[in-house]
């Protein structure tokens, strides 16, 4: 290399430190002092309306929308409930469709750590079992999808609710089959259970009648 060159470059990776720091600097330097400080409370507050999600909760000092443009880069498409921006696919809490449900146990026998309870019973008028048991716990779910992927009638599936934090365990716990519905099936699988053995009965009468 020619003297010279080695003194161009030697300039040169000097230009180029300066002035890359001098602009790392710059935007630290705006965004320090120039660029509106805002600190959202979230979840106690709504991430759209700054408003107090709880009523109850103390008041505090609400920004006035619309203020989407102060999140994070990632949000600055934003313009409505935060999950409705997530993908798709999404792997939120889990949800649960007891109608579509058939209880036939694929998810609880599937899922690796025992976090579905399903327990269903024969009724006129529907196909498979109708569950009178739908149990999930969240504080085990480590959204792998086993579920998901075996549940023939898509019953189960991803929701994009991502909101899960609580103070306390036991509302992780979820009974999406509430006690009067568990009453009634259990009434409805008595009624479809002597209707079938009635009909067994009529069938072998005829039997012999034919004999
Ligand atoms: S996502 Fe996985 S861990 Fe969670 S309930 Fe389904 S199978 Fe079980
Ligand atoms: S796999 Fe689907 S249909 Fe079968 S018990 Fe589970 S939720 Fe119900």
């Amino acid at each position: 290399m020619k003297v010279s060159e080695g003194i161009k470059v030697y300039f040169g990776n000097i230009y180029e430190s300066v002035t890359t720091i001098s602009m790392g600097m710059w935007i630290t330097f705006k965004t320090a002092f120039f660029e509106r400080k805002v600190t959202l409370q979230y979840p106690s507050h709504d991430i759209i309306e700054g408003q107090a999600k709880d009523a109850s909760l103390p008041e505090q000092k609400n920004l006035p929308p619309p203020f989407e443009h102060l999140l994070g880069a990632s949000q600055q498409n934003y313009r409505g409930p935060l999950n409705t921006q997530l993908t798709e696919r999404y792997r939120g809490l889990l949800g649960y469709d007891e109608l579509k449900c058939i209880s036939c146990l694929l998810c609880a026998q599937n899922c690796p750590i025992d976090v579905i309870r399903v327990k269903g019973v024969k009724i006129e008028g529907r196909k498979g079992k109708a569950p009178t048991t739908f149990r999930i716990d969240y504080s085990k779910c480590m959204f792998c999808g086993f579920c998901v992927e075996v549940c023939p009638t898509d019953a189960v599936f991803f929701t994009r609710q991502f909101e899960g934090a609580t103070f306390e365990y036991r509302t992780l716990i979820r009974e999406f089959i509430s006690p009067e519905l568990y009453l009634e099936r259990l009434q409805l699988a008595e009624v479809a259970k002597k209707k079938a053995i009635e009909k067994k009965k009529k069938k072998q009468e005829n039997e012999e009648k034919e004999q």
